[in-house]
């Protein structure tokens, strides 16, 4: 008989978050992960799980290097959101922030940053939804002193969601039910970044005329601050 699996269960695995980037033809790219972990520390070799859909993962998995900026704990959320809610097929993330090129030709991300590592691939193991590249670490520098931000700060403190293609998402279903179950024109609130969408201005940038109820909003409409999805919004009480 299999044993059941409680999903709760793997809720109190800790994790840090990070900024992971990459370059392919001299374009660069990153995003939010959790799931960085030393390996071994002779020779000194890291591992990261990045999901197959992320732009990043074919950067890395082309270009066979990757670095990694250990955030802060008071990181900005928009920080986050930038790095974590937004696709860079759609924008240039690197060009919103500071970095340095690292001798793997990667942008180590400066901001927010207490550390940063470069590292070469030396192996791709295919995990199904996800790669795990394990690589070796060719770089490595301290950048300032302090506490890194953890995975359980992200979303207990800042109350931040995990996106749909992190390894650890769960679906948030009872969002999906208080946003059905409330009425219309009601404000709705950015779990990420605090924007908060008020139905009498909509969203002229982005073509939601004044008087667009959060309810009628497209699907893919995102946070106009930090791009999060829809389902990142909670009603405003
Ligand atoms: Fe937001």
């Amino acid at each position: 008989m299999t044993p059941e699996i409680n999903l709760e269960a793997f809720w109190n695995l800790s994790y840090g978050l990070y900024v992971i980037t990459s370059q392919l033809d001299g374009k660069f790219n990153g995003q939010i992960a959790n799931t960085v972990i030393q390996v071994t520390a002779e020779p000194p070799r890291i591992a990261v799980s990045i999901s197959k859909k992320n732009f990043t993962h074919d950067f890395i998995s082309h270009s066979g290097a990757f670095a990694v900026s250990v955030l802060d704990e008071s990181t900005p959320m928009t920080f986050i959101g930038l790095f974590g809610f937004k696709s860079g097929r759609n924008i240039d993330k690197l060009s919103q922030v500071s970095f340095k090129k690292g001798i793997t030709g990667c942008p180590l991300v400066l901001e927010n940053a207490l550390s940063v590592l470069e590292a070469k691939v030396i192996e791709q193991v295919d995990c199904g939804t996800h790669t795990l590249f394990i690589a070796d670490v060719v770089g490595a520098e301290v950048l300032s002193k302090g506490h890194p931000l953890t995975y359980a700060d992200y979303h207990l403190v800042k109350k931040g969601k995990t996106p749909k293609n992190a390894p650890t998402y769960r679906s948030p279903e009872s969002a999906i039910k208080k946003e059905r179950g409330e009425k219309a024109m009601t404000k709705y609130k950015c779990n990420v970044c605090g924007y908060i969408y008020e139905p009498a201005l909509g969203d002229p940038d982005n073509g939601i005329a004044p008087g667009t109820a959060f309810e009628a909003l497209p699907v893919d409409w995102v946070c106009p601050i930090c791009g999060a999805s829809k389902e990142d919004f909670e009603p405003e009480d």
